[in-house]
C-alpha cells in the first residue's frame, strides 16, 4: 500500500488517539526505514525506545521465525520454556529474583502498584498509597494514569483511581513530605522520558532509597523507556548505584515485539501467589523467544559499549549545535537518551527534519528527543547533525 492509501484508511477506522505524521513506513533495516513511496529515512526515534537493536535485527528475526514454526501460544496455566528462559537471563543481570510477564509498560506499572499494595495487605499493613512524581509518565491504563504525574493526561477520565500523590522530580524533601503511614511505594523513572529526558541529579536516587529504607517504603523504578541498554548499562539503576525493590520493562525488551516485564526481589514478589495476579499473553513463547535473543545479543554483540561511545559522540555533535544557534537551550541525557531543549516550540523542526528523511521526535513542546538504536554510529550521528544543521539554519 501507499502511504495515502495507508492514511486514508486509518482516517477512516482507527480510533483517532494518535496525531500521525502523514507517512506509513512499510519497512525497516538497521537505523534505516522506508515508507509506502519509497522515500529512507534514518531513525533516531526507534519506535519510541523499542528498537533498541535497530529494525528486523538479525538474531531476533531468527528467533521468531524459529519459534513461531515451533510453539506461538499456549497458557500460562502450563510452563513456557522461552518464558523461564527470559527470566533467568533477566535475573542473572539484576537485582531480582522473580519476573512477571505482561504485554506492555502501562501492564508491568499496574503490575508493581498491585505487588506493592499486596505486599503490605499480605502482612496486615495498611499501606496502600503510592508516591510518583510530576511530569512522569506511566501508561494510560487507570492505575498507570493515576501514577503519572500530568495533569493533561488524566484530563476527562476522573474519578481517578485514589491514593496516589505527587512530588516535584528531584525534591527529596516533598517525598519525605508525602510518605505517610499509609504509603506502601515510591514509583519514579531513574530518568524522566515523556516529561523531557530529565536525569537525576547527583545523589537524589540515593536519598530515594535511603528515605524509603528508613520508611520501610517500597521502592519502585519505571525502566519501561530507559531500561534495555538505552543509557548504556543493560538497566539504568546501574549508572546510580542504587537498586530498587521492583522494577518495570517493555518497551525495547523483546527487540520491538509486544512483551512487558515487572522484576522483584524475591521478599517482595513472593506477597503474589497463584490467583493474585495473571495475564493470558504474558510471556508468551513468542515474545519471550524475541525477548531471549533481544537480551543475548545486547549483551554479546557490543551494543552497550557502542550505546555509550556513540551516545557521547551524540551529546559532543548536539553540543556544537548548541554554540551555533542562541534557541538551543540545553543538552542533557545518558547513553542514548538525549533531550535538546529548545527557547522555542520543536515541531516545526521535527516535521522539516521529517521532510529530510530524519525522524527526530519532540516532547513537551520544546524538547527534542533522540532515541536512535543503540546499533547506531558515529557517521549516522554525522548524518544526523548534518540534516539538523540546515534545518537550523533555514529555521534563524
Ligand atoms: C512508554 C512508557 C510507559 C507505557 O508503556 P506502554 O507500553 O505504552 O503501556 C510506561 N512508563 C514509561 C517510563 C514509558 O516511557
Amino acid at each position: 500500500m501507499t502511504n495515502r492509501e495507508i492514511i486514508e484508511l486509518t482516517a477512516r477506522h482507527v480510533a483517532a488517539t494518535y496525531k500521525r505524521f502523514p507517512v506509513a513506513f512499510v519497512r525497516g533495516k538497521g537505523t534505516r526505514l522506508w515508507d509506502g513511496d519509497g522515500k529512507e529515512y534514518l531513525d533516531f526515534v526507534s519506535g519510541l525506545a523499542v528498537n533498541n537493536l535497530g529494525h528486523c535485527h538479525p538474531k531476533v528475526v531468527a528467533a521468531l521465525k524459529k519459534q513461531s514454526e515451533t510453539l506461538i501460544h499456549v497458557s500460562n496455566l502450563y510452563h513456557i520454556g522461552p518464558q523461564a528462559e527470559l527470566a533467568e537471563l533477566l535475573c542473572a543481570r539484576s537485582f531480582a529474583d522473580r519476573v512477571f510477564f505482561c504485554n506492555s509498560g502501562a501492564e508491568a506499572n499496574e503490575a508493581a502498584i498491585k505487588l506493592a499494595r499486596k505486599f503490605f495487605s499480605a502482612r496486615g499493613e495498611a499501606r496502600f498509597q503510592i508516591v510518583s512524581m510530576e511530569k512522569s509518565f506511566h501508561g494510560r491504563t487507570m492505575a498507570a494514569m493515576a501514577a503519572t504525574g500530568q495533569k493533561k493526561i488524566q484530563e476527562g477520565f476522573e474519578p481517578l483511581l485514589e491514593k496516589f500523590t505527587y512530588a516535584p522530580f528531584n525534591d527529596i524533601e516533598a517525598v519525605r513530605g508525602a510518605i505517610t503511614e499509609k504509603t506502601s511505594a515510591v514509583l519514579v523513572e531513574p530518568i524522566q522520558g515523556e516529561g523531557g529526558v530529565n536525569l537525576p541529579d547527583g545523589g537524589y536516587l540515593k536519598e530515594l532509597k535511603a528515605l524509603c529504607a528508613e520508611t520501610g517504603t517500597l521502592l519502585i523504578f519505571d525502566e519501561v523507556q530507559v531500561g534495555m541498554g538505552r543509557t548504556g548499562t543493560l538497566f539504568a539503576y546501574e549508572n546510580y548505584n542504587v537498586v530498587p525493590d521492583i522494577m518495570t520493562l517493555a518497551k525495547g525488551l523483546a527487540g520491538g515485539v509486544a512483551i512487558g516485564a515487572m522484576l522483584a526481589t524475591d521478599r517482595v514478589a513472593g506477597a503474589f501467589g497463584p490467583g493474585s495476579h495473571a495475564s493470558t499473553f504474558g510471556g508468551n513463547p513468542l515474545a519471550s523467544a524475541a525477548g531471549v535473543a533481544a537480551v543475548k545479543a545486547t549483551l554479546e554483540d557490543g551494543v552497550l559499549e557502542n550505546c555509550r561511545k556513540v551516545g557521547a559522540y551524540l551529546v559532543q555533535r548536539l553540543n556544537e549545535l548548541k554554540e551555533k544557534n542562541s534557541f538551543v537551550k540545553e543538552i542533557r541525557g545518558k547513553g542514548l537518551i538525549v533531550g535538546m531543549e529548545l527557547t522555542v516550540p520543536g515541531a516545526e523542526i521535527v516535521n522539516k527534519c521529517m521532510e529530510r528523511g530524519l525522524l527526530i521526535n519532540c516532547i513537551g513542546r520544546t524538547v527534542l528527543r533522540f532515541l536512535p538504536p543503540l546499533i547506531v554510529t558515529e557517521a549516522e550521528v554525522d548524518e544526523m547533525a548534518s540534516v539538523l544543521k540546515g534545518v537550523f539554519e533555514e529555521y534563524k
